[in-house]
C-alpha cells in the first residue's frame, strides 16, 4: 500500500490550485451574490485539462487517473462551490456517459469539443418534477422512434448546466414497461427545436452554477443519438452516478478545507478572555475534528477513485465516500461559522457561503438517504 501521491499527481494538484487561486476564487463571492456563471474562468479550463477529466487523450481529454480527477475537483471546490459544481457535473454527469457508453463515432463527434471547452459544458437530465431519488418511478419523459429520429416529450427539473452548454444527455422512457429496461440515454443538443430551457432556479447555494427546468415538446434528434443499447439507460445512469459521487465528495472536501482555513485564520487573530480564540480548547477541538474529518473523507474518496481505476464496479465505495464527505463538509462549515461567531453569520466573510454551498452536497447526485440505502444493501446482501 502506498499512501503517497505520485510526482505527477503532486504537480497536477499544484497547477490546478494555482489556477483556481488566480482565476476562480477571487470571483467566487461576486458570482454567488449575482448568481452568475464564471464564463471567463471556465473558458480557460479547457486548455488546462479541467473539462476533459473523464475523457481519454485520444478524444482530446486529459486521460488522467481518477485520483487526479478528484484532486482537481477538490481544488475547484476550495475556490468556488458553484463553479466546481458545474465543472463536476460537466465531467462526471455530462461527459462520462458518452465516454463510457458512446460508440467510436459518438465519442469522436462529441468529446473533443467538450474537452476543449469549445462546446461549453455538458449536462445530464435525470430528475423530473415528480422526483429524483426513485428514478424508475419518476421518469416519465418518453422517446419514441419515428423513422430514423427519436421524438422526445416530457419535462426535467433541477438540471445543472443546460444554459451554458451544447448538449443534455437525457434519461428517457423508451418502453412503456414498468421495469428497469424501459429506459435509455439520448444525447439532445441544447439548440434542438422544442427543447425549452426555463429560467435559472433561485437557489440557497452553489449560485454560480446554473440550474434549470427543461421541457421537451416533440424534440426530434437522430436515432444515432442513443447511447449504447436501447433499454440500458437506468444501468448506465447508475454507473455514471458512481463516478459523479466521487466528484461531489471531492468537491465537499474542498469546501470544508476552505471553511477550516478561514476559521483557523480568524481564530489566530481574534481574542476573547485574554487569549486568542485558537488558545481556547473548545475552539481547538473543533479545528482538530475538522482536520481529522477532512483527511478521513479524502482517504475514502481516494480509495473509491483507486477502486474505479482497477476496473469493475465501485458503487459501495463511491456511496460511502460521498456520504461521509458531504456530511463532514456540512459539519466543518457549520463549525467554521461558530468559530467566527457573528462574523461567521455575516456575508462579510465567506464561511456562510461555504455552508450554503456544502448543503447541496448531501442532496445532489443521490441524497444521504439514498447513499445509506445503497451502502446497507451492499452490507446486508
Ligand atoms: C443545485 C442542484 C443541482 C442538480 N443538478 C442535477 C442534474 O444536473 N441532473 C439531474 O438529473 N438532477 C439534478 N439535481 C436533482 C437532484 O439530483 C435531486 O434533487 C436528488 O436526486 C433528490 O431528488 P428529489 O429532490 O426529487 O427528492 P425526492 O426524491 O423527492 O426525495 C425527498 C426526500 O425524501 C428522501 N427519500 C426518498 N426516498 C427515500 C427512501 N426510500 N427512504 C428514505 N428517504 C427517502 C430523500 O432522501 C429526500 O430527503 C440537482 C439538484 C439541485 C438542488
Amino acid at each position: 500500500m502506498d499512501f503517497k501521491l505520485t510526482n505527477e499527481q503532486e504537480m497536477w494538484k499544484q497547477a490546478v490550485h494555482e489556477f483556481c487561486a488566480a482565476e476562480v476564487q477571487p470571483k467566487a463571492s461576486e458570482m454567488d451574490a449575482n448568481a452568475s456563471f464564471n464564463h471567463q474562468a471556465v473558458k480557460k479550463m479547457g486548455p488546462l485539462g479541467l473539462l476533459g477529466l473523464n475523457i481519454a487523450e485520444e478524444y482530446g481529454g486529459t486521460g488522467i487517473d481518477s485520483i487526479s480527477a478528484a484532486i482537481a475537483i477538490e481544488e475547484l471546490g476550495w475556490s468556488c462551490g458553484g463553479t466546481a459544481l458545474s465543472v463536476s457535473a460537466h465531467n462526471g454527469l455530462g461527459c462520462a456517459p458518452i465516454s463510457l457508453f458512446g460508440s467510436e463515432e459518438q465519442k469522436k463527434h462529441w468529446l473533443p469539443a467538450l474537452a476543449s471547452g469549445e462546446a461549453g459544458l455538458a449536462a445530464l437530465a435525470l430528475t423530473e418534477p415528480s422526483g429524483g431519488s426513485d428514478l424508475s418511478r419518476a421518469v416519465q419523459t418518453h422517446a419514441e422512434l419515428d423513422g430514423d429520429e427519436w421524438v422526445i416529450n416530457g419535462s426535467k427539473a433541477w438540471i445543472t448546466n443546460p444554459s451554458v452548454g451544447s448538449l443534455v444527455v437525457t434519461l428517457c422512457r423508451t418502453d412503456s414497461r414498468e421495469d428497469s429496461k424501459a429506459f435509455s440515454l439520448i444525447i439532445v443538443p441544447t439548440d434542438t427545436k422544442g427543447l425549452h430551457i426555463h429560467p435559472a432556479e433561485s437557489k440557497m447555494g452553489v449560485r454560480a452554477s446554473p440550474t434549470h427546468a427543461l421541457s421537451y415538446e416533440n424534440v426530434r434528434v437522430p436515432a444515432k443519438h442513443l447511447l449504447g443499447e436501447i433499454g440500458q439507460g437506468l444501468y448506465q445512469t447508475y454507473e455514471a452516478l458512481d463516478g459523479g459521487r466521487i466528484s461531489i465528495g471531492a468537491l465537499a472536501i474542498g469546501l470544508a478545507r476552505a471553511a477550516l482555513e478561514e476559521a483557523m485564520r480568524y481564530a489566530k487573530q481574534r481574542e476573547a478572555f485574554n487569549a486568542k480564540l485558537s488558545g481556547h480548547q473548545a475552539i481547538q477541538w473543533m479545528i482538530a475534528d475538522g482536520v481529522t474529518q477532512i483527511e478521513a473523507a479524502r482517504w475514502l474518496i481516494f480509495h473509491a477513485a483507486w477502486k474505479k481505476d482497477q476496473g469493475g464496479r465501485f458503487t459501495k465505495e463511491a456511496s460511502m465516500a460521498k456520504l461521509f464527505a458531504s456530511e463532514m463538509a456540512e459539519k466543518v462549515c457549520r463549525n467554521a461559522i461558530q468559530i467566527l461567531g457573528s462574523y461567521g453569520y455575516s456575508q462579510e466573510y465567506p464561511v456562510e457561503r461555504f455552508y450554503r454551498d456544502a448543503r447541496l452536497m448531501t442532496i445532489g447526485e443521490g441524497t444521504s438517504e439514498v447513499q445509506r440505502m445503497v451502502i446497507s444493501k451492499h452490507a446486508l446482501g
